[in-house]
């Protein structure tokens, strides 16, 4: 397998590299990418010799170039050469691994020239699902599910039965405790520090506010052709059931493993409702997908103005749901079929939620 990591120097992208470093006789590295971190990007070159470097943030730089070709990768610039190494014949799987409405572009791309696409970037279905799913049926693309949920999921189906509804868990975040006063007063800092896992800053708060669940009720939507009534979130502090699909006949299967080796046993699982009321960003993304049309892009966009401003401090935490729903509530949605309605209906909503920030700090 030739592969493209798109995002290498994220959290995704350290792992890709970590498993495919374990397995050098099965992966060969085609190409690896990164916004604008140059350094850890050229480091990673001098590791893994992929033949392509893309650094997606910046324009030409010929000391730069001089200095990847000296570690042995052809290093290209600019957001339109992501397109272009996944896209290339030399190129039979991508890992995309970019965060937000920013790998959606190279993630189509993939889907498109009909290559193995191993999706971490959620956002990417959560903004044009029925754009990337019909590509895949154009193309042949093979869509893999790289988030936890999904890939459980993915692995729970029996092909001899049907299915009445597929449970997502949740590990609540680490505010899954926080009595609602306190909520407003988080800081970024807290909403980082994940109970169970490291991951890059957007998709830590995500988890916090539960938006992540959500964009992963709209990612299961796509990924697996389900009506919204029939995914169902359960909170489980655990995360060692990855998630679940209940059959017509009533059986249940479910996929479990430690979400950390230093986790000595499996002791206790347990499992509740959301509190919707503390996490309002959950109800916000069911209600985009039962509204369908643009309104899942819409949602995407403004989380991703609203976690960026509390990230920078712009904006407290129980802000970000507050922005996203008066976004939805403030545009109608449009038409989704083409990248361009898309990517209309994506600014549109980071204009109105990066107001609706300004007006909130005013
Ligand atoms: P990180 O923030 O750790 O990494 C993001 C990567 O994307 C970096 O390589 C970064 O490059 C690159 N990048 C950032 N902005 C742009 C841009 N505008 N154009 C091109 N590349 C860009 O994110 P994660 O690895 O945590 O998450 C990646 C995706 O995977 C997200 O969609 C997330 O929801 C999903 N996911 C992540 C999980 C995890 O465990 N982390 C689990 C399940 C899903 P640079 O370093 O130059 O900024
Ligand atoms: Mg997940």
């Amino acid at each position: 397998m030739s592969l493209a990591v798109l995002g290498a120097t994220g959290s995704i992208g350290r792992s890709t590299l970590d498993v495919v470093a374990r397995h050098a006789d099965r992966f060969k590295l085609f190409a690896l990418t990164a916004h604008r971190s140059a350094e850890r990007l050229l480091e990673l070159c001098r590791a893994h010799h992929p033949h392509y470097a893309v650094l997606s943030g910046i324009g030409a730089d010929a000391a730069l170039e001089r200095r990847f070709a000296e570690a042995g990768s052809e290093l290209l610039f600019g957001a339109p050469a992501l397109d272009q190494v996944v896209a290339h014949d030399r190129c039979t799987a991508v890992m995309a691994g970019i965060v937000g409405a920013a790998g959606l572009a190279s993630t189509l791309a993939a889907v498109r020239a009909g290559k193995r696409v191993l999706l971490a970037n959620k956002e990417a279905l959560v903004m044009a699902g029925s754009l990337v799913m019909q590509a895949a049926r154009d193309s042949g693309a093979l869509l893999l599910p790289v988030d936890s949920e999904h890939n459980a999921v993915f692995q729970c189906f029996s092909e001899k039965k049907s299915i009445r509804k597929i449970v997502l868990t949740a590990s609540g975040g680490p505010f899954r405790q926080t009595s609602p006063e306190k909520l407003s007063g988080v800081t970024p800092e807290q909403a980082c520090a994940h109970p169970n896992w490291v991951m890059g800053r957007k998709i830590s708060v995500d988890s916090a506010t539960m938006m992540n669940k959500g964009l992963e009720v709209i990612e299961a939507r796509w990924l697996f052709d389900l009506a919204p009534e029939a995914i169902e979130v359960v909170i489980h502090p655990q995360s060692i059931v990855h998630s679940m699909v209940e059959y017509l006949d009533g059986s249940v299967i479910a996929q479990l493993s430690n979400p950390d080796m230093r986790v000595p046993a499996i002791k206790n699982l347990s499992f509740e409702e959301p509190d919707l009321a503390r996490f309002p960003c959950l109800e916000l993304a069911y209600a985009a997908l039962r509204a369908g049309r643009s309104a899942p892009t819409l949602l995407n966009a403004a989380n991703e103005i609203a976690v960026e401003a509390f990230l920078a401090g712009r904006l407290g935490f129980t802000g970000i749901a507050r922005v996203i729903g008066e976004t939805m509530d403030e545009l109608p949605t449009g038409p989704v079929g083409a990248l361009a309605e898309v990517l209309a209906a994506d600014g549109k909503a980071r204009a109105t939620a990066a107001a609706l920030v300004m007006a909130q700090a005013a």
